[in-house]
């Protein structure tokens, strides 16, 4: 700069004067300046102006020399300047490119950020300013990049919803977003400048140490791990950190980003997701899937261990009653109570778990005996069987048990849910209320019920299923009164499949409705022939109602459809329900009778003895007719108390104004007997077995000679 003033005007020289004087050294100087410069005078008028200046600004000296500086300025500023110049003419060049106004316009108009350094010359002819301006546009454009990405970063870090923060290579905070606060419930300044541990669970702490380690070491660039946060207000939260130092080019850590999430909900859902994939929602018991996993666990103990387990089905017996007749509300109060009861009954180490509708899984471990299965299975049929109060409503519900033991010679396991279904079947069909321990031969015979099964519904299909009928005669005219409608199949390889057989079969579907009102549109349909052919006395019809068929809404409709459509009087049908039918639901069971005693039907209280029944029960009940058990009528042994048993029937029945029919008549003694004791009706092989339908007519005719 110094060679530069040693050539700049003198004292002496007017600019004029100076200018025709000096010109060569003024563009030299000017030149050789590193910046693009211009000399102005003291009313702001360019006299000179470097070739980095005219580059600069797109102008010939021509076009600036002489000129108002303002022609370098935006037009959008130039009046401002104008009035300043006008209030304080003696501040005109001062005034130029004030701070905030640091741009110059180029020829074409693009307006170009720039830095100005304004040195003033004081000599006497004047004042004189060197302007230097400096193009700063790609200076400002880094700063600009710089400054938004300063804040595009402060926008995410601070309105991040993740949780984060900021630590030195210490790991203390050196800051903190609103969210992290949030999540732990301090605030920022109590944060900044602690480490984690106040809001780290106590026994978490570690956590962060060790993690802290392995980054120092440089073992690893990122780590994540859960932890468990203590907010501020003592809740306890799980998050989950990610972890990342920032390092400078030497790779020393400069600071620590942690970035976390609060996985509390998240876990707790999984939890609760888990816990429903594996329970059942109702019971809150086990469900099948937890069942089967724990029951192979429990093998593979017994393989290493040795030792007994056992599984037990519990069934409920008739639930479907209840559901039907109280409603599946009160169902299913049930079904918890009942599986509350078992829970306490049963030891919390063991699995216990709701297989189904009413059907429980009980998986015992670790027991002596098979005679230790039975005896439990004993108590939780007795547990099962004490009375419930569901809503003010007193039920009775009785269960069977299947029982599957195993010790460490059974190798597979596969089979055990299908073996104790098997053995439940067996305690269903024969002791209802009772236990049965699976026995092979037990698979056998589900195998061949389940094929007998699918048979029947196609044999139904197919229309080959029929109804034959066996008289039912007095015993003192021996006329024929009635013929029961009883169900026949005959199979092509099976031969006469029994009903008692295939019944129960269809009972576990809804096979058995299709099959009971089969047998009832049959019967009526039959028997309202029969008075024509039968000139003499016209025989009633009994049929067989199931306990599904007996409580399902749709049948007094369907009687009273299928009389409506026949020529049968009403009186002229009645169906049986066996007593254990008849109370599964002892109000539902009034209002059906109280249906069918409209419609004029009558009702037989089938296998009378062996159910249940008190005698207030029979008295309200009322049935027209009562089938006393083939069991009294052949006794194992014919002593004189089984006698005095047959006789307090039979006068029990006729004291309530009901007739009395004996089953299973087979001998000549058996059917004196009864006659002495007074027994108006009979059934019997005696007499005659079941027949199809055209043998009825002559059957009537004919009455019995015995
Ligand atoms: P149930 O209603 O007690 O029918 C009487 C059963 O005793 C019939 O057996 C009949 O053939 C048999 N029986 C009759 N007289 C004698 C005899 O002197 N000695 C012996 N040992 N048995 C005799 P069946 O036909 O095998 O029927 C068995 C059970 O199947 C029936 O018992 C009934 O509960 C059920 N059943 C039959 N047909 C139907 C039907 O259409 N619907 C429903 N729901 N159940 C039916
Ligand atoms: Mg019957
Ligand atoms: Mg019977």
């Amino acid at each position: 700069m110094s060679r530069a003033l040693s050539a700049l005007p003198t004292r002496a020289d007017t600019p004029a004067t100076f200018l025709s004087a000096h010109p060569p050294s003024w563009n030299g100087l000017l030149e050789a300046l590193p910046e693009p410069t211009a000399l102005l005078d003291g009313d702001g008028i360019v006299h000179y102006v470097n070739g980095l200046l005219t580059a600069l600004t797109d102008y010939t000296p021509g076009e600036l020399i002489g000129q108002d500086v303002v022609i370098l300025m935006p037009e959008r500023l130039r009046e401002r300047l104008l009035r300043t110049r006008r209030e304080r003419p003696r501040h005109a060049v001062a005034a130029i490119w004030n701070d905030e106004d640091l741009t110059i316009q180029r020829r074409d108009g693009q307006e170009i950020p720039v830095e100005v350094t304004r040195s003033p010359l004081a000599l006497e002819e004047g004042s004189w300013v060197v302007v230097a301006i400096r193009d700063v546009s790609t200076q400002r454009a880094n700063e600009q990049a710089r400054a938004d990405t300063e804040l595009r970063f402060r926008v995410a870090f601070e309105n991040n919803m993740a949780p984060m923060t900021f630590a030195d290579a210490n790991d203390r905070i050196i800051a903190v977003n609103d969210a992290m606060c949030q999540m732990v419930g301090f605030s920022r300044e109590e944060l900044l400048g602690c480490d984690s541990t106040p809001f780290t669970y106590p026994d978490d702490v570690g956590i962060t140490e060790s993690t802290h380690q392995r980054l120092i070491s440089g073992e690893v660039e990122q780590v994540r791990y859960v932890k468990r946060y203590l907010r501020k207000d003592g809740g306890v939260i799980e998050v989950e950190v990610s972890r990342s130092p920032a390092r400078d080019a030497d790779g020393k850590i400069l600071y620590f980003v942690f970035s976390e999430r609060d996985i509390t909900e998240e876990r707790a859902l999984a939890a609760q997701l888990k816990h429903q994939a594996l329970h059942d929602p109702l019971t809150g018991l086990a469900n099948r899937a937890f069942f089967e996993e724990r029951l192979a666990q429990a093998h593979g103990r017994v393989i290493r261990h040795g030792g007994i387990g056992a599984v037990l089905l519990i069934d409920l017996d008739d639930f479907k009653g209840v559901n039907d007749s109280f409603g599946h509300f009160l169902g299913d109060h049930l079904l918890t109570a009942i599986a509350h009861r078992l829970q306490i009954a049963t030891r919390s180490a063991d699995t216990l778990c709701r297989f189904g509708g009413d059907e429980f899984l009980y998986l015992a471990e670790g027991l002596v005996s098979p005679k230790e299965a039975e005896v439990l299975a004993e108590r939780l049929v007795s547990v099962i069987a004490e009375p419930y109060n569901i809503a003010g409503f007193q039920i009775e519900q009785h269960a069977s048990i299947g029982i599957v033991i195993w010790d460490a010679t059974c190798t597979s396991f596969s089979e055990t849910i299908q073996n104790v279904d098997a053995a439940l079947y067996e305690a269903k069909r024969n002791f209802r209320g009772h236990h049965v321990i699976f026995t092979p031969t037990m698979h056998q015979a589900a195998v061949s019920r389940f094929s007998l099964a699918q048979e029947l519904r196609q044999t139904f299909n197919a229309g080959d299923l029929a109804m034959h009928y066996q008289p039912i005669a007095n015993l003192t005219s021996k006329e024929v009164v009635g013929f029961e409608a009883l169900m026949r199949w005959n199979h092509p390889d099976r031969g006469w499949v029994s009903p008692e057989d295939f019944i129960p079969l269809a009972e576990q579907s809804d096979l058995i409705l299709e099959l009971g009102s089969f047998a009832l549109r049959e019967s009526i349909r039959e028997a309202s022939k029969w008075a024509s052919r039968t000139r003499l006395l016209r025989p009633y019809v009994t049929v067989n109602l199931s306990a599904h068929q007996f409580l399902d809404p749709g049948l007094v409709p369907m009687i009273k459809m299928l009389l409506g459509e026949s020529a049968l009087p009403p009186e002229y049908l009645i169906l049986e329900i066996t007593e254990s039918v008849a109370l599964i639901d002892i109000d539902e069971t009034m209002k059906v009778l109280d249906q069918l005693g409209i419609l004029g039907v009558g009702v037989a209280l089938d296998d009378f003895g062996t159910g249940f029944s008190s005698l207030s029960y029979l008295a309200k009940l009322s049935p027209r007719i009562i089938k006393i058990d083939q069991s009294f009528v052949r006794p194992l042994d014919n002593s004189d108390r089984n006698d005095t048993l047959l006789e307090t029937i039979i006068s029990l029945g006729q004291r309530l104004d009901m007739t009395m029919l004996a089953e299973g008549i087979e001998t000549e003694a058996q059917f004196r007997r009864l006659r002495r004791l007074g027994c108006e009706l009979g059934q019997g092989y005696l007499f005659s077995p079941a027949v199809p339908s055209d043998q009825v007519e002559a059957m009537v005719t004919r009455g019995f000679s015995t």
